[in-house]
């Protein structure tokens, strides 16, 4: 692999995937629009493991590399030595989902403003359009408790995140959870559409159509039965980060 650099070549094949993969979800999120300047996470779980890599914080989503990713474990504490500080704090939220959820190998963390404007809403999520219709039973609800997450909190989010994969802090923001890279992402953008179509809808003096049972249940089949489907969710973050390297380059 003639690509690696020598920090690389200490690591598998596979791990060397993974890292790419998830060096090129943070380039995209910021090309997407949905990035906090270097704020926020997004991790990889490393496979038959409770460790993960993410961000080591100092960087710009667009300055990470597949090679200067962190590996830490679910109490957010360095398990390699790096050339960065681990952040416990920061790295809450992924060490309580990856320690309790082991189909889960990928979250991803936004809140842009329609999200943000969503999730401060009591009612949170409509399921009456195209995108809030592919999340039906798929959304836990946790409570804002503050700024910083402190330890008894994890247990609550993870019981109300429960099965489901996606968590909608209140007052804040999102995470996205998932099996890979590509269907996180591919989940990531349905709720932040979902969220951009609901913000304008409800800016809109007139009567919303709201969907009967039979559909909300078939959209929830549906939703379920693609998401099966690897491919296509494959097939749209390659696509999307081909489109984003014509004009962000990767430095790797
Ligand atoms: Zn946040």
């Amino acid at each position: 692999m003639a690509e690696m650099t020598s920090q690389a070549q200490a690591i598998s094949e596979e791990e060397w995937g993974l890292r790419k993969q998830l060096a090129d979800f943070y380039h995209l999120v910021y090309f997407m629009g949905w990035a906090e300047l270097l704020f926020n996470h997004i991790s990889v779980r490393l496979p038959g493991t409770d460790e993960y890599l993410v961000n080591p914080f100092g960087l710009h989503y667009t300055e990470i590399t597949p090679d200067n990713l962190i590996v830490v474990g679910t109490d957010g504490r360095l398990r390699r030595d790096a050339p960065y500080p681990a952040n416990p704090a920061g790295f809450a939220l992924h060490g309580a989902v990856h320690a309790a959820r082991h189909d889960i190998h990928c979250i991803a963390h936004i809140h842009t403003t329609a999200v943000a404007a969503v999730v401060g809403k009591k009612h949170g999520f409509s399921h009456d359009n195209f995108y809030g219709a592919q999340l039906i039973d798929r959304i836990g609800y946790h409570a804002f408790e503050g700024i910083t997450l402190y330890e008894g909190e994890r247990d609550r989010m993870v019981a109300n995140l429960g099965t489901r994969n996606i968590l909608v802090l209140r007052n804040h923001g999102v995470a996205v959870c998932e099996r890979d890279v590509p269907t996180t992402f591919m989940l990531l953008w349905t709720v932040h559409r979902a969220a951009e179509v609901q913000c304008q809808a409800d800016s809109m003096k007139a009567e919303d159509i709201i969907l009967g049972a039979d559909v909300r249940e078939s959209c929830r089949r549906d939703a379920a039965e693609l998401n099966r489907s690897a491919s296509y969710a494959k097939f749209a973050f390659e696509g999307q980060v081909r489109v984003m390297r014509r004009s962000l380059p990767a430095a790797w």
